[in-house]
């Protein structure tokens, strides 16, 4: 899958790269978790945004919406954005798989998280939608994102908050919002304060970026 975008001429609209990424996402087999996925969720936001950001995959509520980040980790994440003054609108939001990782367990579908080979075959369509959107800046929403978009190495509780430079684009990771949701007491008081000085110093980039533009 070298050229996602074959059908499309360079220069095309960024919004018309995305939508045609967000057909060939609709209908891909590429890997099995297109078995039991009832929607793909592609992504959403503002394609010109500065700031992207990146989280794991869809679990159950964005299976049966079609749309990323919903349900209480969604909330959160809007908690998140708003304590710098930022909505989903203002950002570009997508997953590093298209689709529901679950497992059987107990009777029902649990969610889990994507394997290496599930990564692997939807990092095209990751690639091809920052090729379109090309971010200045990246935050990336828990280990397995981090561990795709910024280093293989990367460990979140040691890493998440520095800076990365990846060929131009600044990078930084922080706790995955349902993360920050199962913590506890003065665990779940340490994820929130590490959360929002995350977003405090990736607002301040993006700050920067929109002055640096005008
Ligand atoms: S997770 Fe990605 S590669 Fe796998 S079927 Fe869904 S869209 Fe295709």
């Amino acid at each position: 899958m070298d050229s996602l975008f074959d059908s499309l001429e360079e220069g095309e609209d960024r919004q018309e790269r995305l939508a045609e990424l967000a057909r060939q996402v609709s209908v891909c087999t590429r890997c099995d978790l297109a078995l039991n996925r009832t929607n793909t969720v592609f992504g959403t936001g503002d394609p010109y945004s500065p700031l992207m950001l990146v989280g794991e995959g869809p679990g159950e509520n964005e299976d049966a919406t079609g749309l990323p980040f919903v349900g209480r980790a969604g909330k959160l994440l809007d908690d998140i954005l708003a304590a710098v003054r930022l909505t989903r609108q203002d950002v570009y939001l997508t997953n590093i798989v298209k689709c529901r990782a679950a497992v059987q367990e107990g009777g029902r579908m649990k969610n889990r998280q994507p394997r290496a080979g599930e990564i692997k075959a939807c990092n095209p369509y990751l690639q091809g939608q920052l090729d379109a959107v090309k971010p200045e800046i990246i935050l990336c929403l828990g280990s397995p994102a981090a561990k795709t978009v910024i280093d293989r190495d990367f460990k979140i509780t040691r890493d998440r908050g520095k800076w990365y430079d990846l060929d131009g684009i600044k990078a930084m990771a922080t706790f995955h919002p349902a993360y920050v949701l199962r913590q506890r007491g003065e665990d779940l008081d340490m994820a929130k304060r590490a959360v929002w000085k995350d977003i405090q110093n990736v607002y301040a980039e993006y700050q920067r970026v929109l002055e640096a533009r005008e």
